[in-house]
């Protein structure tokens, strides 16, 4: 903790500098998908309540620091005003003159802050012009804080500061997991590769007292154990790290578990031929054999295991879900989890952009207690790392 949210803050009469996040998919100039505006909604109807007027600080795509008439926010504006229910002013070139002429119940949006080379720098004098603009700065923009920019963390240390709405719940929820959480706490964590999540994993260990690997990774695992899992998708560089991460949670008292079978084919394709085998240090596939899912009795264990459990966290799939019938345990173990969830026994957090993917195809992402969208973000919290935005926050 040790933030400020909305509520502690005077907004009467002020402008609040909004950094936000609103890089929403588009196609050929339409908003494919305007979750991420419907999310910031609640802090700019919070601070407008409060009698303060929001200056709506965001970027857009990737301008590498230059100018972009493809990137710039300003077709953002009428799902901005659509979604806020306001006027919304856009402002390539800001200045405070400008801002306090514009009637006091607008919004005002200002042009893609990595317009500037001087944004990603994290330039003290642009974090003091962007300081200039505002009376208070309110970030809303969780998925940005792991990157110490100018608009995420340099202005921050320059006003009054507070979370917005959004950033608020992430922190809330991402607190209870894992900083405070009921025990015991559990995670699955699966997904291709274990290279990519190794941070995750020795952090993790520390924290929590069971950790569930499954998909590719969990191949890497049980082939550390000296098992062949023929042509499936592994990572033979990584057994020592591998045998490594299980010692490391057997010292912290962390109980692992590994699939103890698989769904097995020998296409990568959707209804391809495949049968369920057990997983263990002798097993021996064929060549060209790859396991593609968790089996039936590793599911079965999965969802008994969530069971005992007050708080997990999930983070990758447990197969190639994308694919029938490989999704199958991915899904039972989603569902399993919604149903606790549902039943008030687990607190349920999730995040990474396949495990969005993977619990929508449940269909069961809100019966999930928090969802994280913030990727990236919520990859390196969950790794234990200090987020720039988050910790300019608390100073
Ligand atoms: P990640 O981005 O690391 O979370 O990995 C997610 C991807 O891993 C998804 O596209 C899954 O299809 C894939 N995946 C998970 N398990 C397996 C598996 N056993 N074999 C091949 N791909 C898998």
């Amino acid at each position: 903790m040790g933030w400020k949210s909305l509520d502690d803050m005077d907004l009467s009469g002020k402008r609040v500098l909004t950094r936000v996040d609103i890089n929403v998919p588009m196609e050929d100039g339409r908003i494919t998908d305007a979750t991420r505006i419907e999310r910031i909604v609640p802090t700019i109807a919070d601070i407008r309540a409060k009698g303060g007027s929001p200056v709506l600080l965001a970027h857009f795509g990737r301008p590498k620091g230059k100018p972009n008439p493809d990137m710039s926010l300003q077709p953002l504006v009428p799902a901005l005003e659509d979604a806020f229910g306001c006027p919304v002013s856009f402002v390539e070139r800001p200045s405070r003159d400008w801002i306090d002429a514009q009637p006091e119940d607008a919004v005002i949006l200002i042009e893609n802050t990595r317009f500037s080379p001087m944004e990603e720098a994290n330039d003290p004098q642009m974090a003091q012009f962007l300081a200039t603009l505002g009376d208070v700065y309110c970030n809303d923009a969780f998925s940005a804080a792991h990157r110490a920019h100018a608009s995420t963390t340099g202005v921050a240390h320059l006003l009054p500061n507070c979370a917005g709405r959004l950033m608020q719940a992430e922190l809330e929820a991402l607190e209870a997991a894992l900083s405070n959480p009921k025990r015991p706490v559990g995670a699955v964590v699966g997904g291709a590769k274990v290279s990519t999540k190794l941070d995750l994993l020795d952090n993790l260990v520390k924290k929590i007292d069971v950790l569930i690997i499954g998909g590719g990774m969990a191949n890497t695992f049980i082939a550390a154990q000296g098992a062949d899992l023929g042509a499936s998708l592994q990572e033979a560089d990584l057994h020592d790290t591998a045998r490594d991460i299980m010692a490391a949670a057997k010292d912290a008292g962390c109980t692992v578990i590994l699939p103890t079978d698989g769904r097995v084919a020998r296409e990568f394709k959707a209804g391809a031929d495949h049968e369920v085998i057990a997983l263990g240090q002798d097993t021996k596939l064929a060549d060209d054999q790859m396991v593609l899912d968790a089996g039936d009795d590793a599911a079965e264990t999965i969802a008994r295991c969530f069971d005992d459990l007050e708080t997990l966290i999930w983070n990758g799939p447990l197969g190639a879900f994308e694919i029938t019938p490989f999704d199958t345990a991915t899904m039972a173990a989603a569902k399993a989890a919604a149903t606790l969830t549902k039943a008030g026994t687990l607190v349920t957090v999730a995040g990474g952009g396949d495990t969005v993917a993977a619990l929508n195809q449940a269909g069961v992402a809100d019966d999930f207690t928090y969802i994280s969208t913030a990727g990236g973000a919520f990859l390196e919290w969950m790794e234990g790392k200090e987020l720039p935005g988050v910790a300019a926050l608390t100073q």
